[in-house]
């Protein structure tokens, strides 16, 4: 320690956390990978019951997850030594406090309404907290808690959670940018819990050229992995040195590991990324349809999963709301009939909406998702047949990424399929599973609306012709008639398009005929998946008065 420069966190953590060496494991202390492992008195059995997804739980996990570690580091931008997981960023939090703050001597700053978890976790530690208000509008005040801090001279950390929790508000770049450069000797400690679902940009990347920047992220929200509870702290690595000596040594548990690492699979993160535009964008429909609400007086702006609103008649609401079992935040504190309501799934929206006694022009959604992996690929894909895009293919195979993307842009619906496969093999499993995935997606996001017509389409493409009928009937059934010159077009064989067609059929549970002639195999492939999705436009099309639905209403 002589040796070295001190740096801002060695400077402010408490003495004796940069004294003491952090708690030991086996692994630090050396075994790993295939040994006869008698070093952590672990049970050679695993816990009995233990689910297929929980192999290996009778072992600790590795301290810091150095798969999912770097992962996360990818995500967001920085080097795995400027990562610390825990469990949760509520687990960040609380590291934070204990390393800085000495009980009865040092302080945070916070700015109310806020995530109360940061006063929560100071009282815990016996560290002062000194609070400044947020504007009247909910607006971040830069000014004040600069004031603030300077004229404290025990404030060690100031939480800023960007975006605001309550109240669902952006706060500016400069803002944030103005309270680093204003306060050098601080350590700002900023939770972007909500940052994935705001127009402003993250501050993980600033973290190398600011010593007094701490950044929290979490799985929790964007992620949909609340219950695993993983987050993480980001920082420069000496900093992430300290806090990992108050976080527990095994914080992440071996199965979440697993469950994360899924979740963050490369072939996940577009369908990942159209969710949280869903999310947004239902954000936007569900603000916009509120403001018909006789309860509502106002809504606050949202860069999160949530809205803050006001509510007048909070009694009468509190009731509707109780009958229809839905849960919401009152924070009659924070305003009067003050509410954070999360974003649900549609059908969530569609009964809050409800109770807020808005009419609302009801929108079938027919959408699915569905992520598959085999040794040979890892294919995540979400379709919504009611909406006409996006449309975003990428299977690593940019031929067979045009031909989907025809068949979705002819097929009238919105797709993002992605897929990690083994194409240093051949291109056959990727274009195999692929057709499996967009086959049982579309067959989910029917629903029960199967329509029994049939559908058929003739599409000529210059000198080549391809027909294709469909039959949603159920019954899996594909003939293929057409033959190729060539072995390939790019990466694609073109034998793969009758196999194509034979998956699609399988999964989606249709009839599928194709018959195709011609002389260019570009154009003839070309010409049966633009008919594929042509056929398809026609066969999921819902009938006013059709057989379609069980569900109610259709247009
Ligand atoms: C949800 C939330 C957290 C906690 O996240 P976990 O990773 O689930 O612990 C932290 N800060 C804010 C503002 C939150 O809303």
């Amino acid at each position: 320690m002589s040796v070295r420069e001190r740096s801002l966190a060695e400077r402010l953590a408490r003495p004796e956390v940069v004294a003491m060496s952090g708690y030991a494991t086996a692994f630090d202390e050396g075994a790993r990978g295939d040994v006869v492992k008698l070093d952590a008195n672990e049970n050679p059995y695993p816990g009995l019951g233990a689910r297929s997804g929980a192999a290996g739980v009778n072992r600790y996990p590795e301290p810091q997850a150095p798969q999912l570690r770097s992962r996360m580091a990818a995500l967001y931008g920085v080097s795995a030594d400027m990562i610390a997981l825990g469990r949760g960023a509520d687990d960040a939090i609380d590291a934070c406090v204990r390393v800085f703050c000495a009980p009865g001597e040092d302080a945070i700053a916070i700015s109310p309404p806020t995530f109360d978890y940061y006063e929560t976790a100071a009282m815990l530690q016996g560290a002062r907290v000194i609070k400044t208000a947020l504007t009247s509008a909910f607006s971040f005040d830069a000014e004040a808690l600069i004031k603030a801090v300077r004229a404290d001279g025990a404030v060690k950390l100031a939480f800023i959670c960007s975006p605001l929790s309550p109240t669902g508000g952006a706060i500016a770049r400069e803002d944030l940018i103005s309270v680093l450069d204003a306060l050098p000797e601080t350590l700002v400690v900023l939770d972007e819990a909500y940052i994935e679902f705001s127009e402003e940009g993250s501050f993980s990347r600033e973290v190398e050229a600011r010593e007094n920047l701490i950044v929290l992220r979490t799985l929790s929200k964007a992620y949909g992995l609340a219950g695993a509870r993983i987050g993480a702290a980001i920082a420069q690595p000496r900093t992430i040195e300290l806090l990992r000596k108050a976080i527990a040594p095994y914080p992440v548990a071996g199965p979440c590991i697993e469950i994360a690492l899924d979740a963050l699979s490369p072939a996940r993160i577009p369908v990942t990324k159209r969710r949280i535009a869903e999310i947004i964008a239902e954000r936007a429909r569900v603000s916009e349809a509120l403001k018909a609400s006789p309860f509502v007086v106002k809504i606050n702006p949202s860069a999160t999963n949530f809205i803050f609103v006001e509510a007048r008649d909070a009694e009468a609401l509190r009731t509707r709301l109780n009958e229809r079992a839905i849960a919401v935040r009152w924070r009659e504190n924070v305003a009067p009939g003050g509410m954070r309501i999360t974003i649900g799934s549609p059908d969530e929206n569609a009964l809050l909406l409800d109770a807020f006694e808005v009419e609302e022009a009801g929108v079938a959604k027919r959408r699915a998702e569905h992520a598959r992996r085999t040794n040979e690929t890892d294919i995540a894909a979400a379709v919504d047949l009611d909406a006409a895009g996006p449309v975003d293919v990428s299977t690593g195979l940019g031929f067979f990424d045009h031909m989907l993307e025809q068949v979705a842009a002819h097929g009238g619906f919105a797709l993002t399929l992605s897929c990690e496969g083994d194409l240093h093999v051949d291109a056959h499993h990727v274009i195999e599973d692929c057709a499996i995935v967009l086959g049982k997606t579309l067959r989910e996001a029917l629903g029960e609306k199967i329509g029994l017509r049939r559908y058929g389409v003739s599409i000529p493409m210059d000198e080549a012709a391809a027909e294709v009928l469909i039959d949603l009937s159920g019954r899996p059934v594909s003939v293929f008639e057409g033959a190729f010159t060539a072995s390939h077009i790019g990466a694609y064989p073109t034998e793969m398009t009758a196999h194509v067609v034979r998956s699609l059929a399988d999964h989606l549970g249709a009839a599928i005929h194709v018959k195709v002639r011609g002389d260019n195999d570009h154009h003839k492939t070309e010409a049966v998946y633009k008919g594929l999705g042509r056929a398809l436009r026609e066969a999921v099309r819902l009938e006013a008065s059709g057989s379609a639905s069980t569900k109610g209403v259709l247009e």
